[in-house]
C-alpha cells in the first residue's frame, strides 16, 4: 500500500503490507509525520490508495459501490473530540437514523446501549437533550465513541484518541479501549 497526498513529493505511506485479523487489537506507533493517520484513513476509505489495495473482509475500498458499507463497518474516532452541534441523544442516533432506523423505541435502545458501551450512560442519562458540546472533553470523546459504535461497526479506528484529553479522561478512555477490544477489532494510533 502506498499513499501520496496530491502535490506531495514523497509517499506519506510507503510500501506497507499488513493484515489485521478479526478481533485483533493493533497499536500503530511512530514519530510525528510518519504516516500513522494516513494509514488509518485508508482502512475506512477516507483516503484511497495511490498504489496497492486495502480490503475490508474482502471488500475493495476503491469500489465506490461498497463505500457506505465499508464506512459503516469501520468506525473512526479522531484525536480531537468532534461531537456534532446537536443533543447528546441526536449525536448517537445520527448514524442509525441515516441508516433508516425510525422507530423511537429502537433508537432509544440503540442510544442507551451505545452510551453504556462507551461508559458514558450514567453521566448523561438525565440530560440526553443537552448539547453534546456542553460535555467535558473526555465526555465528548466517549460520546464520539458511542456515536461510532451506534451503527454497529466491526472495526474501530482510534487516532490518538486521548492526546487532547486531561489525565483523568485519558485513563477513562484507555480503560474503555480495554473493554471495547473484547467486542471489536480495534486499531489505535498511539
Ligand atoms: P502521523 O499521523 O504519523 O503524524 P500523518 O499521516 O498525519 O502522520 O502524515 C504523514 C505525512 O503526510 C506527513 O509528512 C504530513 O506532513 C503529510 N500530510 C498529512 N496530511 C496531509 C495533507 N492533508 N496534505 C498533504 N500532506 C499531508
Ligand atoms: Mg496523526
Amino acid at each position: 500500500l502506498c499513499y501520496r497526498y496530491p502535490e506531495a513529493e514523497k509517499n506519506a505511506v510507503d510500501e506497507v503490507s499488513m493484515r489485521v485479523k478479526k478481533g485483533e487489537f493493533l497499536a500503530i506507533l511512530g514519530h510525528n509525520g510518519s504516516g500513522k493517520s494516513t494509514l488509518a484513513k485508508t482502512f475506512n476509505a477516507v483516503l484511497l490508495p495511490s498504489g496497492g489495495k486495502v480490503y475490508v473482509e474482502g471488500m475493495d475500498t476503491m469500489d465506490e459501490s461498497l463505500l457506505l458499507e465499508i464506512r459503516r463497518r469501520v468506525g473512526m474516532v479522531f484525536q480531537h473530540p468532534n461531537p456534532f452541534p446537536m443533543s447528546i441523544y441526536d449525536n448517537v442516533a445520527y448514524g442509525p437514523r441515516g441508516a433508516g432506523v425510525k422507530s423511537r423505541s429502537e433508537l432509544d435502545a440503540l442510544v442507551e446501549d451505545s452510551l453504556r458501551r462507551a461508559a458514558l450512560w450514567d453521566e448523561v442519562k438525565d440530560k440526553l437533550k443537552d448539547s453534546g458540546l456542553s460535555l467535558s472533553g473526555g465526555q465528548q470523546q466517549r460520546l464520539c465513541i458511542a456515536r461510532a459504535i451506534a451503527v454497529q461497526p466491526e472495526v474501530l479506528l482510534m487516532d490518538e484518541p486521548t492526546s487532547a484529553l486531561d489525565p483523568i479522561s485519558t485513563v477513562q478512555v484507555e480503560q474503555l479501549a480495554m473493554e471495547l477490544k473484547r467486542d471489536y477489532t480495534l486499531v489505535v494510533v498511539t
